[in-house]
Order: structure tokens, then sequence, then C-alpha cells
């Protein structure tokens, strides 16, 4: 089946109590038992739910994945992938890294032991410097969070293929439409379905998908043992807006390549982080990886102050000032102080993220109309 038949056919079948064409909402936390340990497949909902599990199959499907767990957040996800690991185990990660991921990282997981190296995985030698036999995870964000870099998956997996180390992708920004991180041979593969999979700005939700039978062994073992799942409501929205996600991804990238042209060409802005234009650093991994380049742009301002910055964020009417991204609405954020507010603002100048950046989650809406309040922003 191909990616546009999977996202509205994959992992939804017809209810088999009502003949049902939509999964229901199935609102139960117990299920009856025929007798003592007979049941029709599901016995408690935080072990699964037949909601839960039509969503499940759907984002292993259309990740080309066998295996898929969904929990109350993204980040209630990512803190199922660092479960399982132990004491004295060390993290690869990326310097350029979503605030929140970095911040379990740091104030949870390491003082339990596991020890987490931030790097600048534009430069591979970087990653090879940090490995180790203690290595057993390397986390990859690509397109990074607000900088936009492209991380170059394959050549990852290719370095650390006879470590002991495991390779996770954080997917959200791409989205499986764009970029399918198994296919490159990474063992799991991350998501805020809050973001693009939702889509609609209306859930929080995570996910976590594998081909790996042992991870996914531990995976539904933590997803049971730490209880971190979403709801049957939640779910049914996200099956909802997952039919549509082809769809909208292709729209938020025209739209994103529309605004991203705009912004190079306007005397106040500085630099316009997007990996679809040819002088990206990385543009050239980006269309071997990615199917497009996204609705995801940054940038920042000749002045590049927090004032001017600010300004233009409270000034834009469809663009609403808003932290998350993915939904069909436009949305503007300022990073410094919002997202990346929890990142030493050293870390941050480090990467990038000056404080005239502005980050901005292109929606679907009419292109013109989204220029135009730029435009206006900028006034
Ligand atoms: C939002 C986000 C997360 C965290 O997901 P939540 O659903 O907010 O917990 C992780 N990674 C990236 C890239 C994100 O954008």
């Amino acid at each position: 089946m191909k990616f546009n038949t999977k996202v509205i056919h994959a992992g939804v079948e017809p209810d088999s109590a009502t003949g049902a064409i939509m999964t229901p909402i199935y609102q139960t936390s117990t299920y009856v038992q025929d007798e003592v340990g007979k049941h029709k497949g599901f016995e408690y909902s935080r072990t699964g739910n037949p909601t839960r599990a039509a969503l499940e199959s759907s984002l292993a499907a259309i990740e080309n994945g066998k295996y898929g767990a969904c929990f109350g957040s993204g980040l209630a996800a990512i803190d199922c992938v660092i479960k399982m690991l132990n004491p004295g185990d060390e993290v690869i990660s990326t310097n350029d890294l979503y605030g929140g991921s970095y911040r379990i990282f740091k104030t949870i997981f390491e003082k339990y032991g596991i020890k987490f190296h931030f790097v600048d995985m534009l430069n591979l030698e970087n990653i090879k410097d940090a490995l180790n036999e203690k290595t057993k995870l390397i986390w990859i964000e690509t397109p990074t969070n607000p900088m936009m870099n492209i991380i170059d998956i394959k050549s990852i997996v290719e370095m650390v293929k006879d470590s002991d180390a495991i390779v996770g992708v954080d997917n959200t920004f791409a989205t499986p439409y764009l970029q399918r991180p198994l296919d490159l041979g990474a063992d799991v593969v991350m998501h805020s379905v809050t973001k693009f999979l939702g889509g609609h700005s209306d859930v929080v939700m995570g996910a976590l998908v594998t081909s790996n039978d042992s991870i996914a062994e531990e995976i539904y073992r933590i997803q049971n043992s730490s209880g971190a799942v979403c709801g049957p409501m939640d779910s049914f929205l996200v099956l909802r807006g997952i039919k549509t996600l082809h769809l909208r991804v292709q729209r938020h990238s025209e739209n994103g390549k529309i605004i991203a042209e705009f912004l190079n060409s306007h005397p106040q802005v500085d630099e316009v982080y997007w990996p679809g234009f040819e002088s990206h650093p990385n543009h050239e991994v980006a269309k071997n990886q990615m199917s497009d380049f996204g609705g995801m742009v940054s940038f920042t301002l000749k002045d590049d102050s927090l004032e001017k910055a600010k300004r233009i964020v409270s000034k834009t009417k469809l663009f609403t000032l808003a932290e998350s991204l993915g939904g069909v609405e436009s949305l503007i954020g300022h990073p410094s102080t919002m997202t990346h507010a929890s990142i030493p603002r050293e870390e941050r100048l480090k990467s990038g993220v000056k404080d005239s950046l502005i980050r901005l989650s292109v929606g679907v809406e009419d292109a013109a109309d989204l220029v135009k309040d730029l435009e206006n922003s900028f006034l």
C-alpha cells in the first residue's frame, strides 16, 4: 500500500461488534472476561485499548514499522526510550535539541546516572569522538528545532552499526510523509503526535515506532509499567487527523516555500533557516532523506534585538503567537523566551538561537494572506 492510501486505511478495520466504519471511542477502563484468564484481547486500558490499538497500528504502518506505541505526550514517549537504558549508559544527542527533550535529559535522567553528550551532529566526527562502549543510544532530531539543521540519519546509522548503540530519531518536524527514519536504518522513531500527526492543535500525545522485536517488547513493558498512556478520545482525534496528513503536509510545504522566499528577500531579515534553499548547509542531505521541506521556517533580524523580535511576533494576526506547531493554522514563536527558555542563554547562542530568532509554523491557509500578514508585522 502506498503512503496516501495507508494514512486512510492502515490499522483501521470496521468495528467487529457493530460494523462502524470509524473506530469507536472505546471509553472504558476495563473489559469483561468470559472466564478466568479468557478475554477478547483487552484486559485493562493502561495495557491496551481498542481505539489506541487502531492508532498504534496506523502509526506503525505509516512509518513503515512493525510496532507502534502511543503515550500521553511526546515527552512521555522520550521518557520511555530513556527508561530502556541503565545507570552508567551514555547517550549522544544533538546540541540543537527541542528544549523539553534537553530538560528531561538534564533534569530527570542525569540524576539516575545516565550521561548525555550534546554534540553538533552536522559534523559527524563529533559523534565519533563521543562514541564509546558505554554509548547505548544516539538521539537524533532532524530537522532540528528551531534552527532547521538537517542531520544525516543514514551516515550516522552506518557509523554506529558496529557499536551497541541504537539510533532513535525524533521525527516530529518532518512527519512520516516527508521522512521515514526506519527506512534509513534507524531503530526507533519518536513523534510528538501533538504537532503534525494530530494536526489540529487539539491533542497532546506522543508515539514510538520500531520494527525491532526486542525494542518493541521493552517499549510495551515500559508503556504498561510506567503507565503514561493516552486516552481513547485523543486516539480517535489523531486517527481522524492522520487521514489528511498527506494533504496537509503537502500544503504546509508549498506555503513554507513561499514564506521562506518572501522572508529571504525582505530587507529587515538577516538569515532564513529553511532546508529547501540550495544555500542551506545540508540541502543535499535534506533532498536525499526528505521528500519535501515542510512548513517550518525560522529567521533572524538584521536588528538582532529582543525588542524588535517581540514587536513582530505581537503584530501578526493570522500567525498566532503561541508555542507548538504543526496545526492547520499558522503559528509564530520566539524560541529564546518561549520553547527554549529552559536552555541557558550561552548554550542557546552556541547553537544559533539568537535573541531575534523567530520561528514560524506555516499553516495551510492561503499563502497570499500569510505573506501579507508578515509584511504588515515588519512595518
Ligand atoms: C513538541 C515536541 C516534543 C515534545 O512533545 P510533547 O507532545 O509536547 O510532549 C518533542 N520533540 C519535538 C521536536 C517537539 O516539537
